[in-house]
């Protein structure tokens, strides 16, 4: 029998996936939002690139208008955190003291980013980024910095240097390891990106761990960020980017088993069985990879959602797709396909000098990912042939003349 009331905590992108499918699929019952911001979903990825840049307006962000959430009859929550699941009671208590019924509960609340552990990361000036508010208090600061110190070097990190040094800005980017990006590429497309950074003017610091972040002795201002070894940045401006971390408090405090993030099955489905969960929250059982994963991207956040509506309809189907994500930084268009974890074979397609290359990696004779550096064509081929667990030729493979999909 199909739930008459459904309630959806977090208002972002997996929650909105949600509503349109249960909407679209002709789902007629009570659908609640309940988002701790105060805006409908919107996308997360500008908020590094063209909406730091101050290219791109607030409603462009919006995955759909306010009057969409008004027509597809959604109860809006708006501005209200979930504070507890009264799982007996199959109700949630949000942060105003309201309590909200449910037949079924979809958790959809994302991640936060990872705090800095270093005296002085709560000064002024200095900033995370994961909302439209830290955006704009960026923005803010930006106006009047001249040096901008980035602690770390993943995506969010890179891709807010570029920005920063396309806007004018002096700009270092600190990281702890003895490369960018190590958690999701390899060492070639790290030193490719790093390469272009510095080409842009960026100072780009491995090995490097932050000691403290130093105030201004007048305005109580962020001043400096100090290394382990003594070494000062100056900054007037400091973005930390050190990770995100599963928003699953809530649900880990009702009980919900939770390790790395919520645990749901293939289906979305949580250890109770009147909740779901979806996005960046949640760890999935893989069964492509053959373990769990948790991922943290707009595509795991649309599919599982989606899924996530799919089984609430009573019609289940397993999320399996190959997960991809992107990152833009300057002009180049970096696009990852599947996951490398455990490769043992590395081939290059075309040369970093040509700024257009792919990179396929594989185990066990097996294609398991492939990068690629403005060369959206291979893209589109490495999904099909990473889902088909294709065994490609590794001679054909680096023929960069060859397209992808002709490499079995
Ligand atoms: C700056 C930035 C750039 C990014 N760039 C890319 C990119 O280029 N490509 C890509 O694929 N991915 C990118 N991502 C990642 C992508 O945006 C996320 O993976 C995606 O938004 C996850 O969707 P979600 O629905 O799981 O969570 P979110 O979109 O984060 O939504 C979760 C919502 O739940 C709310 N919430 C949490 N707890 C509660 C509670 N207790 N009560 C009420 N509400 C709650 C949160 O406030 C949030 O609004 C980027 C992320 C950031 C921050």
């Amino acid at each position: 029998m199909l739930p008459s009331r459904i309630v959806i905590v977090g208002a972002g992108q997996a929650a909105a996936a949600a509503i349109d499918t249960l909407r679209r699929k002709g789902f007629t019952g009570a659908i609640a939002l309940v988002g701790e911001e105060d805006s409908c979903p919107y996308q997360r990825p500008p908020l590094s690139k063209k909406y730091l840049a101050g290219a791109l307006a607030h409603e462009r962000l919006l995955i759909r208008p306010p009057h969409f959430y008004t027509e597809h009859a959604i109860e809006m929550h708006l501005g209200r955190r979930v504070t507890r699941i009264d799982r007996a009671a199959q109700r949630i208590c949000l942060d105003d003291g309201t309590a909200l019924p449910y037949d079924e509960l979809l958790l959809a609340t994302g991640s936060r980013p990872r705090a800095l552990s270093a005296p002085g990361a709560d000064l002024p000036g200095v900033h995370f980024l994961r909302t439209v508010k830290d955006v704009e208090a960026i923005r803010g600061d930006c106006a009047r910095a001249r040096h901008v110190v980035i602690v770390g070097g993943g995506y969010i990190g890179l891709e807010v240097a570029a920005t920063c040094r396309e806007l004018g800005l002096d700009t270092t980017v600190l990281e702890m390891a003895d490369r960018t990006m190590n958690r999701v590429t390899c060492p070639e497309v790290s030193a490719f990106v790093q390469a272009e950074h510095a080409r842009h003017g960026v100072n780009i610091v491995c090995n490097m761990r932050v000691r403290a972040i130093a105030a201004d002795a007048s305005s109580g201002r962020a001043r400096a960020v100090i290394c382990e070894d003594g070494t000062e940045y100056r900054a007037d401006l400091v973005v930390v980017g050190v990770g995100v971390a599963p928003a699953d408090e809530v649900a880990s405090a009702a009980g919900l088993d939770c390790a790395n993030g919520i645990t749901v099955d293939e289906f979305c489905r949580t250890s109770d069985p009147r909740i779901l969960a979806a996005g960046d929250c949640c760890i999935h059982p893989s069964p492509h990879y053959g373990r769990r994963v948790r991922l943290e991207s707009v595509d795991n956040a649309f599919e599982q959602g989606t899924s996530a509506a799919l089984s609430l309809l009573g019609t289940p189907a397993v999320h399996d797709k190959v997960p991809w994500f992107w990152s833009d930084q300057y002009d180049l268009k970096l696009i990852i396909v599947g996951l490398n974890h455990g490769y043992d074979t590395l081939v290059m397609r075309g040369a970093p000098a040509q700024r257009s290359f792919s990179v396929c990696y594989l185990a066990n004779g097996e294609l398991v990912a492939v990068d690629t550096v403005n060369s959206a064509k291979d893209q589109m081929a490495a999904r099909k042939l990473i889902a088909a667990r294709a065994r490609p030729s590794l001679d054909k493979l680096a023929d960069p003349n060859l397209p992808l999909r002709e490499c079995l």
